[in-house]
């Protein structure tokens, strides 16, 4: 019997719950299809494109060193695998499932055009630690607050161990017809990627090099350090996990390994980025249980908030100019590297939402191009609680102050000074806050505010209290007390 397995968001041989299911079955036709159209409203964005075309050129690398291939098509997905399956005389597809709502729909679409034809579409296994449908309140309902949804994935089963890649994959009597990767055209035309070439290494073998760096080093120190945006302390694997190169499953089991013979300081921190998977989990909880929080905000009062539009200062912002320190640092981290330090991530999205007033989607849309790690479930989660309007969100009233959190997380300024190198000169004092240094102090560091480096693009002062006086709009009440963190 031959089978295929469908790759999308799984690209890795190890612990692949479909491909071992097949291979024990019989000879196997690994098969992936560039069809941006099925992911909705959510194509993928540019930093992704080029994450897959390296991730599916390791993919196809991999197979090839078990006895196997990688089929690529583009097209709709049904008609691509009835078309491979006709092609090789295989009467199923087996897949991992997905659980984005444009994903989730595609995949019932697809099951349904494949019966057609007589071929099976059985989902086996999923990118995801726990089954997001599984986890209920004790009323039967889908959680809104992370603690109490952790705590209950944690009373279930742990996750099982990770299984092995199989050593070769059993081929097809004949290959069907495929493309290489070159032709799917991922690469950018303009060389924009020399950053993410430096930082990244797509694929499954450097997701585990990731894994193991990070379990044998910086997992002792994750609870504080994973706060310190000018400190190499956190795993930097969200990109491979959304990708699927590494499975949190084998994630979760490196770092039970890990913890293994440790002391009590040790297992609190590495049980703390533990948690963070369990944030990716809730985010895919979320989304999966409440499907239109892709684009409507969790809490829908929220949806009569006046959000303002401006086209400038929502370039300034994109560009790392809003005249913030940590907040332009922050963009053009992004920009650099496809990625950008969680602290930050808090601290440009309450910027955006709170001192600029804009849609929270505006900063989803740029993250989902700009992000190497974009993922539907946890962006969405992330800028629903930057702007106060989703499940367990910061309040809106608590508004990020970038000056007090560049000082408190990044205070010798080392994050700034690399990101922001026209500030590179400032004393570690000012450089938060430019604005406030001395003017011969300034000379001095080669900075001329508005020429060398912008003027805040807002008064924090005024742009705080414009949006408690906007939250007043959505909650009926007039909203004046502020947490200034
Ligand atoms: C506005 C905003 C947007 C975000 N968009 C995304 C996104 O598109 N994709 C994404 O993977 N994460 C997103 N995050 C969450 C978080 O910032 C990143 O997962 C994290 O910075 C990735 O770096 P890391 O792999 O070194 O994380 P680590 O600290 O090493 O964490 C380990 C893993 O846990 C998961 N994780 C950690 N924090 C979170 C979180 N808050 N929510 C969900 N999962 C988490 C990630 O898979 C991560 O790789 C967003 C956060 C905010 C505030």
């Amino acid at each position: 019997m031959t089978t295929l397995v469908w790759f999308r968001q799984d690209l890795r041989t190890s612990d692949h719950d479909a491909l071992l299911d097949a291979c024990a079955r019989g000879a196997v036709v690994p098969v992936f299809i560039w069809c941006p159209k099925s992911e909705g409203g959510w194509p993928i964005g540019g930093a992704q494109r080029w994450w897959l075309n390296h991730s599916l050129r390791r993919l196809a690398e991999d197979l090839k060193s078990r006895g196997s291939r990688l089929v690529i098509r583009t097209g709709d997905p049904a008609v691509e695998l009835a078309s491979v399956a006709r092609a090789c005389g295989a009467k199923r597809v087996a897949c991992s499932r997905r659980y984005e709502p444009a994903a989730m729909a595609d995949e019932e679409r697809v099951a349904e055009l494949l019966e057609k034809s007589g071929i099976e579409l059985c989902r086996i296994g999923s990118n995801l630690l726990f089954d997001p449908f599984a986890i209920r309140t004790q009323t039967g309902t889908a959680y809104k607050v992370f603690t109490p949804f952790w705590r209950a994935c944690l009373t279930r089963p742990a996750p099982d161990a990770p299984r092995p890649a199989p050593a070769t994959i059993p081929a097809p009597a004949a290959w069907p017809a495929g493309l290489d990767v070159d032709a799917l055209q991922l690469l950018p035309k303009i060389a924009w990627d020399a950053g993410l070439r430096q930082m990244w290494t797509p694929g499954e073998a450097g997701a585990r090099t990731r894994l193991q760096a990070f379990v044998a080093g910086p997992i002792g120190q994750y609870s504080l350090q994973r706060d310190i945006p000018g400190v190499h302390g956190t795993s930097m694997l969200a990109a491979h996990l959304h990708f699927g190169e590494v499975s949190p499953r084998e994630a979760w089991h490196a770092v039970q390994k890990a913890i293994r013979g440790r002391a009590g300081e040790f297992i609190a921190n590495a049980e703390k980025f533990r948690a963070e998977l369990g944030w990716r989990e809730f985010g895919a909880h979320v989304l999966a249980n409440f499907p239109r929080t892709a684009e409507d905000p969790l809490r829908i009062d929220f949806r009569k908030f006046p959000w303002r539009t401006n086209a400038v200062e929502l370039r300034a912002w994109q560009r790392g100019q809003t005249g913030y320190p940590i907040v332009d640092a922050g963009m053009r981290q992004l920009w650099h590297t496809g990625w950008m330090h969680n602290r930050v991530r808090m601290v440009v999205g309450s910027f955006l939402v709170k001192h600029l007033r804009m849609d929270w989607m505006h900063g989803a849309r740029w993250f989902w191009d700009t992000l190497a790690d974009a993922d539907l479930a946890s962006n969405t989660l992330g800028w629903q609680w930057a702007g106060g309007c989703g499940a367990d969100a910061a309040p809106y009233f608590r508004i990020f102050n970038p000056m007090t959190q560049g000082k408190k997380f990044d205070p010798d300024g080392a994050y700034v000074k690399h990101w922001v190198p026209e500030l590179a000169g400032v004393p570690a004092e000012y450089v938060h806050a430019p604005w406030e240094a001395p003017p011969l102090a300034l000379a001095m560091s080669g900075v001329t505010l508005g020429e060398t480096y912008p003027h805040p693009i807002v008064d924090h002062a005024k742009a705080r209290a414009a949006a408690l006086q906007a939250l007043s709009a959505v909650s009926g009440k007039s909203v004046t007390a502020s947490d200034d963190v």
